[in-house]
């Protein structure tokens, strides 16, 4: 390919969580299959440094990248379709613009000048995007939001001048609409995506491709009309209908010819995709023989954007096993155990602070004593600790400190670690926002080892999210509770692996395997489990 990235900007209109993020990871699946490199970036306009201190509630999954970035959910949804690491340098917000053009203000950068949303805060934006020059064929950015909303604007501003710097040649920008159903005219509507073209428009772009979502197929007619009002050619307003399953979204997009399109706009040539991979997966995930029943114990019950890449890491270890997953959520504030009866697998994922803690340690228990396959990641692993501690033990008061006071603390605040041969401090009372053990690090797996067996090595590297340790001083009286740590950091301080040699299938791990799971690549813990409970299931 000639030298220089072409850039492809994905804005989305008429409303939000319309998928931005996966069309842009299923048009990089496709620019992938057709033999180019690709990199995908997030720009996320809100004002938070970063997604880290909000709540998964309100924002989703906080995505962590191997090099430690706590980063918007949608970077999860391109390594899952891309099989490319994120890293730090893939997403940015409003609030790092900001932090570093402020930072240049106090240090006197701009000699004097007004500092000012344009250009400073522009041109900050179009360095970042910039700065991916030339690392692949494609760059495919991404702009958080919806367009029209304030937040947007600079932004949009910043792509629409990169657009004319790097012009037409280089820089397409493709739009994400909605066709609302109107059931009392039994029509798709389409002005919605004319106005929201328009306001587009309004701020200088004009988009070269349009992927108009819709629950139901799009008659040619409404195609030609928006092509006709939106002043986009008629073979690139591609529609993009609801899907049985995300993964179906590549075969459906190339399909209507979104690939094709890019490639003419940009006057490139490339053999036909291999697909065949997609198809597959595809067909699995629609024609499972069977189905296994996971009880997560959560504190997010309502939002499934919550626990995202967890929920996507339980289909892929179930495409792996030709079943469907049936994720149940248990709420903890009620009866946990009526809610587990009949389950084939127990779930306890990452959390924080201590609501609905006992009940995710009456989980641990459960699963425990009922010989059901127990999975416990990060904080599900650190309540499968205090529940051997407290019953098996003799540590009837064993607790964390994350909890409050009181108790002996058997998972503690941690201080201090090791990063690079280099030593990390953590005061208590420190900063909350990117403090945390982030990031890819490596473990040691046991020998024989349940943790080993699954995993097919003797050392991992994993990635963590997490402030809190099993205190590796308590190791014997864990062990006498029936607790092997199979897996330590490197240095033998962390315990990064828990497991029961007792159970059929119980383990605990302090880091994040759903991060990095692939339809195409399950995680191994996760095929492991899923085939665990369908055993369980056998059994039942
Ligand atoms: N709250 C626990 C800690 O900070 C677990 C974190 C998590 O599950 N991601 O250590």
């Amino acid at each position: 390919m000639t030298t220089g990235s072409r850039y492809i900007f994905v804005t989305g209109g008429v409303v939000s969580s319309l998928g931005k993020g996966l069309a842009s990871a299923a048009l990089g699946a496709l620019l992938i299959a057709r033999g180019f490199s690709v990199r995908l970036v997030k720009l996320d306009p809100y004002l938070n440094v970063d997604p880290g201190t909000m709540s998964p509630h309100q924002h989703g999954e906080v995505f962590v990248t191997e090099d430690g970035a706590e980063t918007d959910l949608d970077l999860g949804h391109y390594e899952r379709f891309t099989g490319r690491a994120a890293c730090r340098g893939d997403n940015v917000t409003t609030g790092q613009i900001y932090t570093q053009v402020l930072a240049a203000e106090r240090r006197g950068d701009y000699l004097g000048a007004t500092v000012q949303v344009i250009p400073h805060i522009t041109d900050a934006i179009k360095r970042f995007i910039a700065e991916k020059e030339g690392s692949a064929d494609f760059v495919i950015c991404e702009i958080g939001g919806t367009v029209g909303d304030i937040e947007c604007l600079p932004f949009l501003e910043a792509i629409r001048q990169f657009g004319n710097e790097v012009g037409p040649a280089r820089a397409l920008f493709t739009h994400v609409t909605l066709l609302p159903y109107i059931a009392s005219a039994g029509e798709l509507k389409t002005k919605p995506t004319q106005h929201s073209v328009k306001e587009l428009m309004s701020v200088g772009i004009r988009p070269g491709v349009l992927l108009a979502r819709a629950d139901r197929s799009i008659a040619a007619e409404e195609l030609r009309k928006i092509s006709l009002f939106c002043n986009i050619e008629p073979g690139r307003v591609i529609p993009a209908l609801d899907v049985g399953t995300i993964y179906e979204v590549p075969l459906t997009y190339h399909a209507c010819g979104l690939d094709r399109e890019v490639l003419r706009y940009f006057g490139l040539n490339a053999p036909a995709p291999d697909l065949s991979t997609w198809a597959d997966i595809v067909r699995r995930a629609k024609a499972p023989e069977g189905e296994v029943r996971i009880a997560i114990v959560g504190k997010y019950t309502d939002v499934r954007d919550s626990y995202k890449s967890l929920y996507e890491a339980l289909d892929h270890g179930g495409i792996a096993s030709n079943v469907a997953v049936r994720a149940q959520m248990v709420d903890p504030e009620g009866d946990v155990e009526a809610q587990l009866e009949g389950a084939d697998g127990v779930l306890v994922p990452g959390g924080f602070g201590a609501r609905g803690v006992e009940s995710k340690i009456t989980a641990a228990r459960w699963a425990r004593q009922k010989r059901v396959p127990y999975f416990g990641i990060c904080y599900g692993m650190q309540v499968a600790v205090i529940e051997a501690a407290r019953a098996l033990g003799g540590i009837p008061d064993a607790t964390s400190s994350e909890l409050g006071p009181g108790g002996t603390p058997i998972v503690g605040l941690m201080t201090e670690w090791e990063k690079g041969g280099a030593a990390v401090r953590r005061a208590a009372g420190g900063d909350k926002g990117g403090t945390m053990r982030l990031g890819a690090y490596p473990a040691v797996l046991a020998p024989g080892s349940l943790a080993a067996r699954v995993y097919g090595r003797a050392e991992i590297s994993e990635r963590h999210r997490h402030r809190y340790e099993v205190n590796i001083a308590y190791r014997g009286a864990l062990e006498r509770a029936g607790l092997v740590f199979s897996g330590l950091s490197p240095d033998g301080r962390l315990p990064e692996v828990a497991e029961r040699p007792d159970h059929p299938w119980f383990i605990g791990v302090q880091f994040h395997p759903e991060l990095t799971s692939k339809p195409f690549a399950p995680h191994p813990l996760f095929t492991s489990f899923i085939a665990a409970a369908v055993a369980q299931g056998r059994l039942v």
